[in-house]
């Protein structure tokens, strides 16, 4: 019997590498489809596959596709719409690409119903991560991780025993602007420019502000239960050591691949097994040498942000994610400079002192909060430093 998987986020990055991973085997079989508007682009997606129920978070966008695919597809609408997918096809797994803090919501919902996780949306981590564990917990449901750092981790440390492993070290490719003395000016398609992974424009910005290895460090603190003192971050230009495990006896575990994000997709659509991808294999002989530095947190201080988030736990790394996604669209939009974004951020977190988290919905209030403060800033043009 083929693995049944429900894709959210397919129109996303992520959801079309998710999409070809299924189709090119007989074991995964998608039994359903969820975007936010690009209403087209998921009414192709439905017919390619033959999957009979979709959902569009935007109800014009959802209306739109229901008339376009007819009446033996299902398309649920709105904000509840991903809630009804999950139970309708009661899949044996849901891929969660959704990007930003909207993936949050159909992460609890896939969860509470007892179902595994492959999770790309790092938000529901970074933002509900204590939440989100005690639920996973609770419900006996497994989160898989996508990220390629922590798929690599989790393949790391199956292989071994309670108090085996000492240290996590995430790699980072360092960005774009790895090396670069002057951040002011730099133009949103020198951002874009990512050196070795292609994926969507937030993350991409993300990673040139290290903001995305600050909330993969939070990621990992809540997959792995690692404290934050053993979780460490080496630049690794090349990106073809994805992170690496120090052990009790002084063996040091790495995982290595070339950057292609079918890998760590196909390791969690298909675990426990695994699939042959046809994926290019890595020359260690062509490539010759492998380069590594500390992060530069002077120049990145989304990293230290981050970190000083997740450390203080609670209602901050919800704001520390919400602030970084409205400044990220302002960069993105041309409405600020790429050096305001942590300024935006440490403004936020200044503001917004963190308290304890005991419900979701504490989270969707203080992830409001947050936005309004930014989005405040932004159009007041002024940034308290
Ligand atoms: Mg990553």
């Amino acid at each position: 019997m083929p693995k049944r998987v429900l894709i959210l986020g397919s129109t996303g990055s992520v959801g079309e590498q998710a999409i070809a991973v299924a189709q090119s085997t007989d074991e995964l079989d998608v039994v359903g489809l969820s975007a936010a508007t690009s209403w087209e682009r998921l009414a192709e997606q439905a017919d390619a596959l033959g999957v009979g129920s979709v959902a569009l978070s935007d109800p014009a966008s959802a209306a739109r596709a229901a008339s376009a695919l007819g009446a033996e597809t299902t398309v649920d609408a709105g904000e509840d719409g991903v809630r009804e997918l999950i139970a309708r096809t009661s899949p044996d797994l849901v891929l969660n690409a959704i990007v930003g803090s909207a993936g949050l919501g159909p992460t609890v919902a896939t969860l509470s119903a007892g179902i595994d996780l492959a999770l790309a949306n790092k938000e529901s981590l970074v933002v509900g991560g204590e939440l989100v564990t005690m639920l996973a917990e609770a419900t006996g449901a497994r989160i898989l991780p996508v990220d390629s750092e922590h798929s690599a981790l989790a393949q790391l440390i199956d292989g071994e025993g309670p108090g085996a492993v000492e240290r996590l070290v995430l790699t980072a490719s360092g960005g774009p602007f790895r090396g670069r003395d002057d951040l002011s000016g730099v133009s949103v398609s020198d951002a874009l420019d990512h050196p070795t992974w292609a994926m969507g424009g937030r993350i991409t910005i993300d990673s040139a502000t290290l903001m995305n290895k600050g909330f993969e460090v939070i990621e990992a603190h809540h997959l792995f239960r690692t404290p934050f003192e053993r979780i460490d971050v080496v630049v690794h230009p090349q990106s073809l050591i994805h992170a690496l495990i120090d052990l009790c006896d002084g063996a040091t575990l790495a995982h290595l691949g070339v950057p292609d994000m079918r890998t760590p997709i196909a390791w969690a659509m298909h675990h426990p097994d695994r699939a042959a991808l046809g994926i290019e294999r890595l020359d260690l002989s062509a490539t010759r040498r492998l380069d590594f530095e500390p992060p530069d947190v002077e120049r990145f201080p989304c990293l230290a942000l981050a970190r000083r988030a997740g450390i203080e736990g609670g209602t901050a790394p919800c704001v520390l994610n919400a602030a970084d996604e409205v400044a990220v669209e302002a960069f993105l939009d041309g409405r600020i400079e790429f050096t305001r974004i942590p300024e935006l951020v440490e403004a936020a977190l200044e503001e917004i002192a963190p308290q304890p988290v005991t419900h979701f919905s504490e989270l969707f209030e203080i992830d409001a909060r947050a936005r309004d403060a930014v989005r405040g800033r932004i159009d007041a043009g002024a940034v308290a430093r």
